[in-house]
């Protein structure tokens, strides 16, 4: 049998093997991207938002295996979500990536990435597409995000 930490890093690894909606989205209502010059890691994520829902999120990039599991196992969690769940979602993932705890309203699959919080320097891989995610659902129309602009 597989303990905590062995089925948490079986996810990361089958999310950056296999990422989950893994593609440009052509009739996109948002996106952005964001880049972490520390790892190198740059996702690109789209939306598309109808009646207040994420009906469709997708992402491209490259990066470390924690910057694409993070956007895989984000775009799972939050299509199908309203725009309120979504930033519920997103504050939830903050609090488990910066140690403030496992919070209880967080999908299962994410919390795999809670070990992140024990490397500092792996927090920005983590977050980068949540950030992106943000910045896509606040703006509703293309921009981009630096990496001189997320703060943590
Ligand atoms: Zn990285």
């Amino acid at each position: 049998m597989m303990d905590a930490s062995e089925l948490y890093q079986s996810i990361i690894l089958d999310h950056n093997r296999a990422p989950r909606n893994f593609r440009a989205m052509p009739e996109a209502t948002g996106e952005s991207e964001g880049y972490n010059p520390l790892c190198g890691d740059r996702i690109k994520v789209w939306l598309r938002v109808q009646d207040d829902r994420i009906v469709d999120v997708s992402f491209q990039g490259s990066g470390c295996a924690i910057s694409k599991a993070s956007a895989s196992l984000m775009t799972a969690a939050v299509k199908g979500k309203t725009r309120a769940e979504a930033e519920q979602l997103i504050a939830a993932f903050h609090d488990l990536i910066t140690g403030s705890g496992c919070r209880d309203d967080l999908p299962a699959a994410l919390t795999a990435l809670g070990g992140v919080r024990e490397y500092p320097a792996r927090v920005k891989c983590a977050t980068l597409s949540w950030h992106a995610l943000k910045s896509a659902l606040d703006g509703g129309r293309p921009k981009s995000v630096r990496g001189s602009e997320i703060h943590l």
